[in-house]
């Protein structure tokens, strides 16, 4: 394929401009997220290969968006933690409360042990509750009040990781799922 012809559909495709694609290590591990012009670039570069692809945008005749890529070098990348933040939970938790199920407004962070009995503040302790739920769970464990968490807490994994589930959980990146570890339902 040669590169004017991508050039030409590609203006031609001005409503997926905003489009974005999931650039995996050579080990298949999500390294970040960059456009699908980049992406494209990278794989007429030999640099890539596409894993996952858009069958509702033609770039060019078979041509697919590709929306998940894989690079074929490996990309060291430094090990970053995730700040433990109010904000960076309830984005674990998608928003909503992890005994009800409850999105909105009213989000509180919740203590899977209670700090009065000896819980801590860290990311497996815990989690998001809504008011109501926090009030009923009260001075207890889930086991003790009977209420299950929906999905037990963990420690996010990379900034990027946290990025991707954002995107997957707003519905525009279904297919970068199974490429994202440790992602909330
Ligand atoms: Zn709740």
């Amino acid at each position: 394929m040669r590169l004017y012809e991508y050039r030409v559909s590609m203006t031609l495709n001005w409503d997926i401009g905003m489009s974005q694609t999931l650039v995996l290590n050579a080990s298949y591990e999500p390294l970040n997220i960059t456009t699908w012009r980049r992406a494209i670039i990278l794989m007429l570069k030999g640099k890539a290969e596409s894993l996952e692809e858009d069958f509702s945008h033609n770039i060019h005749f078979n041509k697919k968006l590709p929306t998940v890529i894989r690079l074929f070098y490996y990309v060291k990348i430094p090990y970053r933690e995730v700040t433990l933040s109010r904000k960076n939970i309830l984005l674990r938790d998608n928003n909503s409360c992890q005994y009800c199920n409850y999105k909105g407004k009213d989000l509180s962070i919740d203590h899977v042990i209670p700090r009065s009995r000896g819980g801590v503040d860290i990311w497996e302790n815990v989690t998001t509750a809504c008011l109501r739920c926090n009030v009923q769970k009260g001075n207890r464990t889930p086991e003790e009040a009977n209420m299950p968490l929906i999905i037990k807490p963990y420690k996010p994994l990379s900034n990027l990781n946290f990025e991707a589930t954002k995107q997957i959980h707003s519905g525009k990146h279904e297919d970068w799922k199974k490429y994202v570890i440790g992602l909330a339902a």
